[in-house]
């Protein structure tokens, strides 16, 4: 089944690639269901954002919580690779929870979406294929 992604969430992935860039851009797909509606892009505080992320902690306690409430689900991530390609790299593998959550990477204009393993937890990514909604 495809992701459903809002052209909304696109920009907004885009424009935080290339504000970050040399560095790394972070932040959290939300949404419901198979829909990705918000990309809210958070501070990369990992110690070397030029070749790594980590999404601002409180900034995912903020938005669980929210989801608790009745808020957008926390449904992934995402992140921009500043050279290379939008495919998880080998840090991104070792990452990975394996707990179903989509991720979004980055590269240019280029947005692709992958599957943190869910049922087969060794799986590994999986490449999602996507429409664009626009709202
Ligand atoms: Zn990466």
């Amino acid at each position: 089944m495809d992701v459903e992604v809002t052209s909304q969430a696109l920009a907004a992935m885009r424009l935080a690639a290339r504000s970050a860039h040399p560095r790394e851009a972070c932040g959290m797909l939300l949404g419901e269901g198979g829909r990705i509606i918000e990309a809210r892009t958070t501070a990369n505080v990992h110690p070397a954002p030029e070749t790594h992320f980590e999404i601002d902690p409180q900034a995912l306690v903020d938005a669980h919580r929210a989801a608790r409430r009745g808020g957008l689900q926390v449904i992934g991530y995402f992140h921009s690779h500043p050279t290379g390609d939008p495919v998880p790299s080998i840090t991104d593998r070792a990452m990975a929870a394996g707990d179903g959550r989509v991720w979004a990477i980055i590269a240019g204009e280029q947005v692709r979406l992958w599957k943190d393993g869910g049922s087969d937890a060794d799986a590994g990514f999986t490449a999602l294929s996507y429409v664009v909604t626009e709202r």
